[in-house]
C-alpha cells in the first residue's frame, strides 16, 4: 500500500470507529459487535504504528469511550445569525415592501416555531452544530445534534468543503403530546408548548435523552458558505435538498406584495395542520444581488421580514374557578378569567377538567395565568405566571357539594379523579343537561329544544324530567312566558318545538339509545349495540353476559346498560317516551319470509379494502340478508376476514388471530353458498 492509501484507510477506519462509538454509547443502539469493533481499532493501530504522523488529538485511538456527553461550550457562528424584524399587520408588510424600492419576487417561508439553530459541515462532514444564543456565539450542542434524524451526518458529494447551514429544530404536535404524557406518567413536569419542548430536550446533558425525544429539523438559510453562491434564496435552497439536508416544502417565491399577501391568508387557514407549529410567515427578497443591496441595519436585514400571526397564548388574569354538574352527574371545575382576545376571539371560561387538573397545574383564583386557544381547539389554562403571583395566594378547594342541589359529591368508584353529584334524577344541574342532550345532534337533533328551551320546561315544571318531552301540548307550552307572546299566545318557538318533537319520534333506535344518557354509550358504539339488540326490549332484557359477548361492548358498558335498566325511573323515561309514540327498535329486517338464502346465519364477517361491485354499505347489507353479522373490526369472534384490495391493519390482525382471510373476488361465493364455498 503506497502512502496515500494507508492515510485514505486510516481516515476510513477512524469515521467507522466514531460512528460505530457514537452509535453505542449516546444512541443506544450499537451496529458493532464487539469483537468487530476491537477489529477495526486494532487496524487503525496497526497504521498508527507504522505512521505516527496519522496520530491526531482527533484520532479514535487518543480518545477515551463514551467521551460525547454535551458541555455545551461556546461556540462563535463564523457569520452572525441575525433575527428578523416583525410584522403584526397587512399594513407593516405593506410599509417594510415599500421601502425595498421596487418589485420584488418574493420567497414565502412558514415560520416555525422551534429553536434556531446553527450547522457547521466541513469537509461535508457535520462538524459543530450549536444554538442561535446571543447571535455571535451559542451553544455547542452538536452531540446532541447528531442524534437527530432529519440532520444528516455527512453531505452529498457536490457539498462545497465549507457551508454553514441555519435551520429549525422542532417536535411535532403528536411527539410534543406522547412526550408529555409520558412525564405525566412518570410524575414529572409537563412541557408548555412544543416549543419550550423542543428547546428543553436539546439542550439535554446526556445525549441519549435528546435521542428519545424525537425531533425533527427544517432549514432556513445558508451562513458562510466557501462554495459558488447562488443567485437567488431559493437556489440556495434547491442546492441544501441536493446535498441531503432538509427544507419546507411549503415554501413558495411569488411575484409580488399582493401574492406574498394571499399567501399569509391562505397559510393561516393551515396554521394547525402542517407537521410543526408555526407562528408566521417570513418574506425574504428571493434576488441575493438586491439582497446585498439593501444590506442590513444594526440588527437585522433589510431584505426579509417576519409576519406574526396573532398569538395563540396570552396572560390574563384568574378571577375564580367555579364548578358545574354535567349531564352525567360528573362535576367539573372552570376557570373564569379577565376576557382576553386569543388567537382572534375572546375568551373568558376555560375547563379545567378536575380537581387533580388544577392542583398539578397549580392555578388558583387571583393568578396570572397563561391561556392558549389554537384554532378551532377548545382554550386551556397552561398554568400561572408563577413571578406574578400575589403574596400568600391561597390554592383552591374543590366544593364538597353540588353547586346545583346541594347534594354531597361522590367517587364513581376508589380512586376516581372525576367527582359525581349522586342526585342523577333530580338535580337541576343534570336535568338541564340531560333534556339539552336528547336534543343534541348526537342523540334526537330536535331543534328548538337549546339550552334555554330545556331551562325554561324545566323551570316553569312542564316536564319533571326528559320521559315527559314527548307528552308535550300546545296548553302545556303555553304555561311558559318562554313559549307565548307578549299577548300570551304561542310563539313560532313553540310550535316549531312540538313539529319538531313529533319528527323525532320516529328517529332510528340507535339515537334513542345515545338519548338515554347510559354511561359508555357513545355515538360511536350506539349503532353496534343498537344493530345487535334491535329494540329497548331486546336491549333491556339481555343479561351481562349475552351484552358482553357482542363485538363492541366491553365488560364495562354491559354493566353499565344493566345496571342503568335496573333503576325504576330509567325505566319510566323508556315506558313514558313509548306511550307518547316513539319507537326505540328499528324495522325488523326479517320480519317477511327470508328471500334469500341464509348462508351465513351464525357467522360474523368483517369486509376491509375495495370489494368488486360492492359499496361498504351494500355489502355489509348483503351479508345481513344472509343471515350473517357484519362487524366493523377484527376480533377472535370473527369468522372471516373479506380483504379487498388496500387492506391494512385489519388483515394483519386477522392473521395474527387466524381468522379465515378470502379475496374480495370470492365473496359472491361467499354469499353464494357460505363456508361451503370455500373448501
Ligand atoms: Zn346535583
Amino acid at each position: 500500500m503506497t502512502e496515500a492509501e494507508d492515510q485514505s484507510r486510516h481516515a476510513e477506519l477512524a469515521q467507522q470507529i466514531n460512528d460505530a462509538r457514537f452509535q453505542y454509547y449516546v444512541l443506544d443502539a450499537p451496529t458493532l459487535t464487539d469483537a468487530g469493533f476491537d477489529v477495526l481499532m486494532a487496524e487503525l493501530q496497526a497504521l498508527e504504528e507504522a505512521h505516527p504522523e496519522f496520530v491526531t488529538p482527533e484520532s479514535p485511538s487518543q480518545q477515551v469511550g463514551g467521551g460525547l456527553s454535551a458541555t455545551f461550550a461556546a461556540v462563535e457562528h463564523l457569520e452572525p445569525m441575525m433575527s428578523l424584524d416583525n410584522a403584526f399587520s397587512t399594513e407593516e408588510v405593506e410599509r417594510w415592501y415599500a421601502r425595498l424600492g421596487g418589485p420584488a419576487e418574493l420567497l414565502c417561508e412558514v415560520k416555525i416555531d422551534g429553536l434556531a439553530l446553527d450547522l457547521v459541515y466541513r469537509n461535508r462532514r457535520l462538524a459543530t452544530a450549536a444554538t442561535r444564543g446571543d447571535g455571535r456565539y451559542g451553544e455547542d450542542v452538536t452531540a446532541n445534534v447528531r442524534t437527530i434524524a432529519d440532520i444528516p451526518l455527512t453531505l452529498a458529494d457536490d457539498a462545497p468543503d465549507l457551508v454553514e447551514v441555519r435551520g429549525e429544530v422542532f417536535m411535532t404536535p403528536a411527539a410534543f403530546a406522547a412526550l408529555n404524557a409520558s412525564l405525566e406518567e412518570a410524575g414529572r413536569a409537563r412541557f408548555a408548548n412544543p416549543r419550550n419542548s423542543a428547546a428543553g430536550s436539546l439542550r439535554q446533558k446526556d445525549p441519549r435523552v435528546t435521542a428519545s425525544r424525537k425531533l425533527r429539523f427544517l432549514c432556513h438559510g445558508i451562513g458562510a458558505s466557501s462554495g459558488q453562491a447562488p443567485q437567488r434564496q431559493s437556489e440556495g435552497y434547491d442546492l441544501l435538498r441536493a446535498w441531503g439536508l432538509p427544507v419546507s416544502t411549503h415554501n413558495v417565491v411569488v411575484p409580488d406584495l399582493a401574492a406574498a399577501l394571499a399567501y399569509i391568508e391562505t397559510m393561516a387557514g393551515r396554521r394547525h395542520d402542517l407537521e410543526h407549529e408555526m407562528d408566521g410567515i417570513v418574506l425574504k427578497v428571493d434576488d441575493r444581488a438586491r439582497q446585498r443591496e439593501l444590506g442590513s441595519t444594526s440588527r437585522a436585514p433589510r431584505w426579509a421580514i417576519a409576519f406574526k400571526y396573532p398569538p395563540e397564548e396570552v396572560n390574563t388574569k384568574l378571577l375564580r374557578i367555579e364548578v358545574n354538574t354535567g349531564r352525567t352527574g360528573r362535576v367539573t371545575p372552570y376557570g373564569v378569567m379577565e376576557p382576553v382576545v386569543v388567537a382572534g376571539s375572546t375568551v373568558e371560561m376555560a375547563t379545567l377538567h378536575n380537581a387533580h387538573e388544577v392542583a398539578r397545574k397549580d392555578v388558583r383564583p387571583g393568578d396570572t395565568v397563561v391561556l392558549r386557544k389554537a384554532g378551532d381547539v377548545i382554550p386551556e389554562i397552561l398554568g400561572p405566571v408563577l413571578a406574578l403571583r400575589p403574596e400568600g395566594l391561597p390554592a383552591w378547594v374543590m366544593p364538597t357539594h353540588c353547586p346545583g342541589c346541594g347534594t354531597e359529591l361522590v367517587e364513581q368508584k376508589e380512586g376516581d379523579k372525576d367527582l359525581r353529584c349522586p342526585n342523577t334524577r333530580s338535580c337541576p344541574s343534570q336535568l338541564r343537561e340531560r333534556v339539552f342532550f336528547v336534543a343534541s345532534r348526537t342523540a334526537l337533533d330536535i331543534e328548538n329544544l337549546g339550552f334555554q328551551a330545556a331551562d325554561a320546561l324545566l323551570s316553569a315544571g312542564l316536564i319533571e324530567d326528559e320521559g315527559d318531552l314527548f307528552a308535550l301540548t300546545e296548553e302545556d307550552l303555553a304555561k311558559s312566558d318562554f313559549f307565548t307572546t307578549k299577548a300570551g299566545v304561542l310563539n313560532a318557538n313553540a310550535k316549531k318545538l312540538l313539529a319538531n318533537l313529533e319528527g323525532a319520534k320516529t328517529r332510528p333506535w340507535a339515537k334513542f339509545l345515545v338519548a338515554l344518557s347510559i354511561r359508555h354509550i357513545s355515538k360511536g358504539v350506539a349503532p353496534d349495540v343498537a344493530r345487535a339488540f334491535p329494540s329497548v326490549e331486546a336491549l333491556s332484557s339481555a343479561s351481562e353476559e349475552e351484552l358482553s359477548a357482542v363485538d363492541g361492548i366491553g365488560p364495562t358498558l354491559a354493566a353499565s346498560i344493566t345496571e342503568w335498566f335496573a333503576v325504576d325511573w330509567h325505566r319510566a323515561i323508556v315506558e313514558k317516551w313509548q306511550a307518547a309514540g316513539c319507537v326505540l327498535a328499528d324495522e325488523p329486517a326479517a320480519d317477511a319470509v327470508p328471500t334469500v338464502e341464509q348462508t351465513l346465519q351464525g357467522l360474523t364477517v368483517v369486509v376491509t379494502g375495495a370489494v368488486p361491485g360492492y359499496t361498504r354499505d351494500t355489502a355489509q347489507e348483503a351479508i345481513e340478508a344472509r343471515g350473517g353479522k357484519a362487524a366493523g373490526s377484527v376480533s377472535k369472534k370473527t369468522s372471516v376476514l373479506v380483504a379487498g384490495e388496500s387492506s391494512g391493519s385489519k388483515y394483519t390482525k386477522a392473521e395474527s388471530l387466524g381468522v379465515l382471510i378470502l379475496d374480495a373476488e370470492r365473496f359472491e361465493a361467499l354469499l353464494e353458498k357460505g363456508l361451503s364455498a370455500l373448501d
